[in-house]
């Protein structure tokens, strides 16, 4: 007789769905037989840019110890996120993507009767590393698509150990500013860590969006998580970070697989943070995009949410599920956002001014059709 391996799964596991990613460029290739060069990809707000050449660099040196263990501990890598980020290096916890930090602090802090407080349209990560432990979930009523801060804080209880919030928010590009996380920090009661998911904050500029860390100091139940992914260039790498008081480092520290951070990841986050010129040319390149895009859907008649991100979620006012399979079949893969419960909307990642070209002018010809 054969055994149902989903019913043994623990609860929180059977009801899970899994992430669904953007497609990749060859996936589509082989499903349309089409040229993979021909096909512009803006689902997963990576950065168009290509990876910085210093970075390249770095992992070219590290190739000849890949017999190596990777340093578990990244000593190099957190001594300098330490001082570029004025705290101490046991304040700082790497991870296998920011991901991976996620995952951590659910695995450490939460446990079947507890639960997670998040937004309604928050990043996908935050329920499934909730019910992969088999705590709840409790989802607040988005406000114009962005986290309501005060709903968030009256719908804590005793039972919560963790509220995630993400500034800027995917998949809304939703924001808010210094007041409002200084209002809702003040608030939180201490025993809830809350995990402020900076994952854009690089593209953003001046300050209409707080820098997490300055709080970190008053507020010993804050965490903030970063990436590489993003702003960096260095997604398929997979690095990303937290920064928090060091008792919860420690904690987390204590559930992390001993090499969750491999050495060319390592040693490539290292260079990459020293690229000042690349950073600078990936907020560059996404200010002239966003103000592209946004031009180019004014003029399609189309309107959007305002996102601090590098991507843009796009209101067509009715389902976009036939608009979706249009586009694909002119070799653009934006990214569907009917899973985050946002059916009428389309996702798309800013690419470089010439992808952003072909993705307006397959919209106006998918539109037109
Ligand atoms: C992309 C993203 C991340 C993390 O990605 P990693 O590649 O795992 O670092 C985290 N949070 C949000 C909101 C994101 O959009």
């Amino acid at each position: 007789m054969s055994c149902d391996f989903l019913a043994l799964a623990q609860p929180g596991v059977q009801k899970l769905s899994p992430y669904v990613p953007g497609k990749p460029v060859d996936e589509l290739a082989r499903e349309l037989d089409l040229d993979p060069a021909s096909i512009v990809k803006l689902a997963s707000n990576e950065n168009p840019l290509g990876p910085s050449p210093k970075a390249l660099e770095a992992i070219r040196g590290e190739l000849t110890e890949l017999t190596r263990y990777p340093d578990g501990n990244g000593f190099e890598l957190k001594s300098r996120l330490a001082a570029r980020c004025g705290v101490q290096i046991n304040q700082v916890t790497l991870g296998n993507g920011s991901n991976d930090i996620l995952d951590l602090v659910a695995r450490a802090y939460l446990a079947p009767g507890l639960n997670a407080v998040f937004s309604q349209y928050a990043f996908a990560v935050y329920p499934i590393s909730t019910q992969a432990v088999g705590a709840q979930g409790k989802v607040v009523p988005a406000k114009d698509h962005g986290h309501d801060l005060e709903a968030m804080l009256a719908t804590i209880d005793e039972n919560t150990r963790v509220v995630f919030i993400a500034n800027p928010n995917n998949p809304t590009g939703t924001w808010f500013g210094p007041d409002a996380l200084e209002r809702f920090l003040a608030r939180v009661p201490g025993n809830v860590l809350v995990v402020l998911d900076e994952a854009y904050i690089e593209f953003a500029e001046g300050d209409e969006l707080p820098d997490g860390l300055k709080y970190l100091a008053r507020y010993d139940n804050l965490l903030v998580s970063r990436t590489f992914s993003k702003a960096y260039g260095l997604a398929a790498l997979r690095v990303g970070y937290a920064l928090s008081s060091a008792q919860i480092a420690d904690v987390l520290n204590r559930v992390r697989q001993p090499f969750n951070v491999n050495s060319l990841a390592l040693s490539a986050a290292c260079a990459a943070l020293d690229d000042a010129d690349y950073l600078a040319h990936s907020r560059q390149l996404n200010d002239v995009g966003m103000a592209q895009l946004e031009a180019g859907l004014r003029e399609l008649g189309l309107s959007w949410i305002p996102s601090k991100g590098n991507f843009i979620a796009v209101d067509f006012g009715r389902d976009t599920a036939a608009i979706n399979q249009a586009l694909l079949r002119a070799g653009v893969i934006v990214r569907p956002v009917a899973g985050y419960g946002m059916p009428n909307f389309l996702r798309v990642s800013i690419g470089l001014p010439a992808e952003n070209a072909r993705f307006l002018d397959a919209l106006a010809k998918v539109l037109s059709a």
